[in-house]
């Protein structure tokens, strides 16, 4: 049985965190899942995640300048979860980073800074099986 990051559930801290030290755990989330600033949002879904540097979707929102560009990228990773449950928690955990993150731009919390860790940790984890087939493939140099 996979585990999935999605899975764990939320841990409060047991002491008060800074603006500071919740920034620099947020600049982590982004460097450690190449999380970029072309912000993309879904009119239909609703959906709003911030594309992966040098990604495909980045270049769609660039060359397009619609956030709204290509298809989601967050109900194309839950239609793929192996199991519902799965699904329903990363529709829910997607839902409320939707929502929380204009808020994120004034101040941040201790809360939101792990849902986004959580978040970008499930959009972006590469699968292993997948890697290794794409490093077969790929010229060495
Ligand atoms: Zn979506």
């Amino acid at each position: 049985m996979s585990t999935s990051v999605i899975e764990q559930d939320y841990v409060p801290p047991t002491r008060p965190y800074s603006q500071n030290e919740l920034k620099d755990m947020r600049l982590r989330t982004f460097r450690s899942f190449r999380v970029g600033k072309e912000l993309v949002m879904h009119r239909v879904c609703g959906h709003t995640y911030f594309a992966t540097i040098g990604g495909r979707k980045e270049q769609e929102v660039k060359t397009t300048g619609n956030s709204d560009a290509g298809n989601c990228s967050v109900c194309w990773k839950i239609r793929h979860m192996p199991t519902s449950d799965l699904g329903d928690r990363a529709y829910y955990i997607a839902s409320v980073y939707a929502d929380e993150l204009p808020y994120m731009q004034e101040r941040l919390e201790y809360r939101t800074v792990e849902l986004e860790r959580i978040f970008y940790a499930w959009l972006y984890e590469r699968e292993p099986g997948r890697d290794q087939r794409r490093e077969s493939v790929r010229p060495r140099w």
